[in-house]
């Protein structure tokens, strides 16, 4: 069976150890040398960053996240053990991992090693589709004669690169289109390779949870359980008609991503309307400060996929649904686009304080849209209304500028200048 060495990126036909360099670091699969639509998605990125730069932590449980607004943002594999979720709030956290140091973001530094990795990545194809600032779709299709490799083992030395040179560990997924691949990716991090061949996609697909459905999130998934959808074997016993009828659009892609089919193309910048997040709660919430601390991660998820797109965005929305599932939208527009967490969230806040009252709520998001590539004219040119926000910014752009001019080795003296 095609085997790929990921120490010394051989490949040869026999699974087992290499017999080049004897690593028993090897990968078999009898697609491995035909399939080219990878997922990169770092490993607890934040805190992998957090962990590099400070190594007295490499062992410690590190949640990134605190300070007013009390949600975990990212916790390292240390922290996940003992059961710390990202989203979880900060003394739910704390009280499954006492010991835990807990860090707020430095956003401003994880843009810097992001962009570092993207140009990694880009060295490896032009078809790479940053997805938020550590994952990421490459098609390695036809860069065979380039490396002069097959794109399993390009995959593999843009890992170990990655690890080299940022400092970062990453896990991959490979297969035959942006789904499977993403799927792929997270079947054994940290520092996974999977691979998800054709032949094989009914078979792998079939016992998973409908959650694992890109776009099914807890309240879809709750609402296809309850009519007798568990697994995606169930819903491919559904017939198409059946789906669309039930669930519209969203009915037709279950359908085909059920039977693994995605034709999605790996694009450089998708013609993006709009960026947002938005979670469902286990529990109605009423209360504004909880409420907040929600709204704040998400609108640093939503300012770190705009940071990855190098997207800025107009105008921002806040979401909510009611307990008796009323879906209420508030929207105001911006005098400067923004990608900033900072400024997603005060505007958010704002917003959200205006449907407060018909709370509890079961859910919210928080979203930009009348997208423009990010540039003069952002935030860098300042809110009138928040000098801080202008400075936070005017910080963030500095820092950036100096990262990309003088390196990785520049991140210590970067720091020092927020
Ligand atoms: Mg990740």
């Amino acid at each position: 069976m095609p085997t790929i060495c990921r120490d010394c990126y051989e490949s040869f036909e026999r699974p087992g150890r290499c017999p080049a360099c004897r690593s028993p670091r090897t990968l078999s699969h009898p697609e491995i040398l035909t399939l080219g639509i990878a997922h990169i998605d770092c490993d607890a990125f934040y805190a992998s960053v957090e962990k590099r730069d400070d190594p007295t932590l490499a062992d410690r449980p590190v949640i990134i996240g605190g300070g007013r607004r009390g949600v975990v943002s990212t916790a390292c594999y240390v922290a996940r053990i003992r059961g710390v979720r990202s989203a979880m709030p900060m003394f739910k956290a704390l009280a499954l991992c006492p010991e835990a140091v807990v860090i707020p973001p430095r956003m401003e530094t994880y843009v810097a090693v992001s962009r570092q990795i993207r140009t990694l990545m880009e060295e490896a194809t032009p078809l790479v589709e940053p997805l938020s600032l550590d994952e990421a779709f490459l098609d390695l299709r036809g860069t065979q004669r380039l490396h002069r490799a097959p794109p399993a083992i390009t995959l593999a030395r843009l890992i170990a690169r990655i690890r080299s040179e940022t400092g970062i560990d990453a896990s991959a997924g490979l297969s035959h289109n942006k789904f499977l691949a993403k799927i792929a990716s997270d079947l054994d991090k940290p520092r996974g390779y999977s691979v998800v061949g054709e032949a094989e996609t009914d078979t792998f697909l079939a016992p998973r949870p409908v959650s694992t459905i890109w776009g099914v999130g807890a309240a879809t998934q709750k609402k296809l359980i309850a009519d007798g959808f568990r697994t995606i074997a169930d819903l491919r016993r559904a017939d198409e008609a059946d789906l669309t009828a039930r669930y519209g659009a969203m009915g037709r892609r279950l359908a085909a991503l059920a039977r693994g089919e995605d034709a999605r193309l790996v694009t450089r910048n998708a013609a993006m309307k709009s960026i947002s997040a938005e979670t469902t709660f286990d529990e109605d919430i009423r209360d504004r400060e909880t409420l907040e601390a929600h709204l704040w991660r998400l609108a640093v998820r939503v300012a770190d996929r705009a940071k990855a797109r190098t997207l800025a965005g107009r105008r921002v929305t806040v979401k909510v649904r009611t307990a008796d599932f009323r879906a209420l939208t508030r929207q105001s527009a911006l005098t400067s686009p923004t990608q900033l967490a900072d400024r997603i969230f005060t505007t958010g806040r704002a917003l959200l304080g205006l449907i407060l009252s018909q709370g509890p709520f079961r859910l919210v998001g928080v979203g930009i849209s009348d997208l423009l590539p990010e540039g003069e004219g952002d935030d860098a040119s300042a809110d009138l209304l928040d000098s801080q926000a202008g400075a936070r910014a005017r910080a963030e752009r500095a820092s950036d500028r100096i990262r990309a001019r003088f390196g990785a080795d520049s991140i210590a003296k970067g720091r020092s200048i927020r």
